[in-house]
Parts: structure tokens; C-alpha cells; sequence
């Protein structure tokens, strides 16, 4: 999901074509994940003048078409593209924005809020304006290609006992297990074969109350 249509896109009718749409051809190209496996929109629906950023009337006047695509699809995983379409969804979702300064922390972060996945990744025109910034965004769209699916140790792992058992969040499951599993402490440590102990957290963390259940 990003935030508006370029005037050839919108003349068009495809999103992402042009100079963007090469970068984020190859950033999914690198993920493995074809156009035709995501649902792509844009939070804006028509294009605007010079590509100029989007006002606050203007988002308010276009987010229901946005909400009402959400509740069709009903989507596993939330993937806004830059800035406006991640700060929309933090609003949608009632969450706290954050300062200017910290707003890049957001990307290439999986998060579970309200029961939704929400990966915010930087636009593909990032690197266009800034090449320093190619690597990062390879990196976060990468990610993309673990999100197809769960992780290998779901079907036997603790968690999923402790979960049944009433015991544990559903949030670890989804922002791990269903989710990001890559990141997960557990996982590193079992391709490591490094020990740990049954009740330790995906982050790493122990929760006591899970001892001996
Ligand atoms: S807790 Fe970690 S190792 Fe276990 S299933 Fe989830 S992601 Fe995999």
C-alpha cells in the first residue's frame, strides 16, 4: 500500500510503473514474491499535481475506499509503503506517530496491532532520492519472502503447547511463528544448535510462569 498514483499510473491504471516501479520490481524480484501475489493499492486514488505530497483533507477525503479494501481482503500482513501509508495505518489503528526523528525505527519491523500484521517498509522512490539507502531497503523487502510461510519448528515448538495451554500471548505466535520467524532467538538458536531452555521467549526473554507447564 503507498500513498498515491503517478500521472502515467493513473492514465494507466497499474501502480508502479516508471522509475519507482523498476526499483520495487527488483526489490521483489529479490524477495521472490511475483506482483500477482500481493494486492497492491494506494492510499490516495488519483493522482496528484507534480506528485506532490498528500494533504490531510485529502487522505480524510480517500481513506474509507482504503478501509473498506482492508475489510474485503481482510489481509494477513498490512505492508505500507513509506511514510504517509504507515503513518495512515498507525492512525487507523489508533496508535502513537512517531516523532519525525524516530519514524524510520517503523521500518522492517514486523508489529501485531489489534490483531493485524503491519510490516512498514520505505517507499521504492527512496533510493531514487538517496543511494545510500538501496541496501536497507534489500534488506526490509527481503523480508518479505519469509512471510509465505510459517516457521518449520511451528507445527512441534513449545510455544504452540503453551499457547493451546491458554499460557501464552497469540502475539508471539503471529509476530514470530506466523510471522517473522527469521528473527526469532529460538530459531537462530536451533539452526545454531545451541541450547535453551523450553520457556524462552521468541525474544529471547524467559517467562517464568511457562516453567514446568
Ligand atoms: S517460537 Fe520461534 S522457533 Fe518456535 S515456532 Fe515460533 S518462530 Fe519457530
Amino acid at each position: 500500500e503507498r500513498q498515491a498514483p503517478g500521472e502515467v499510473e493513473d492514465n494507466n491504471g497499474t501502480m508502479f510503473l516508471g522509475p519507482s516501479g523498476e526499483v520495487l520490481n527488483k526489490l521483489l524480484d529479490n524477495a521472490n514474491v511475483s506482483r500477482n501475489e500481493i494486492y497492491m493499492t494506494n492510499l490516495i486514488k488519483c493522482h496528484l499535481p507534480k506528485n506532490r505530497k498528500p494533504k490531510q483533507q485529502e487522505i480524510e477525503a480517500c481513506h474509507h475506499y482504503l478501509d473498506q479494501e482492508i475489510n474485503i481482503i481482510n489481509p494477513e500482513f498490512l505492508i505500507p509503503l513509506g511514510h504517509y501509508a504507515t503513518r495512515y495505518l498507525l492512525q487507523k489503528y489508533n496508535q502513537k506517530i512517531p516523532s519525525k526523528h524516530d519514524f524510520y525505527k517503523l521500518y522492517g519491523t514486523l508489529h501485531y496491532i489489534h490483531q493485524q500484521k503491519i510490516y512498514p517498509v520505505q517507499h521504492p522512490a527512496a533510493p531514487l532520492h538517496d543511494g545510500s539507502l538501496q541496501p536497507v531497503l534489500e534488506k526490509n523487502y527481503h523480508k518479505l519472502s519469509i512471510f509465505s510461510h510459517p516457521c518449520k519448528w511451528a507445527p512441534t515448538c513449545p510455544m504452540k503447547h503453551y499457547y493451546e495451554k491458554g499460557l501464552l500471548d497469540k502475539k508471539w505466535r503471529e509476530l514470530y511463528c506466523f510471522g517473522d520467524w527469521e528473527s526469532c532467538k529460538r530459531y537462530q538458536m536451533e539452526e545454531q544448535n545451541k541450547y535453551h531452555e523450553d520457556w524462552m521467549l521468541p525474544d529471547g526473554s524467559y517467562d517464568e510462569i511457562l516453567k514446568n507447564k
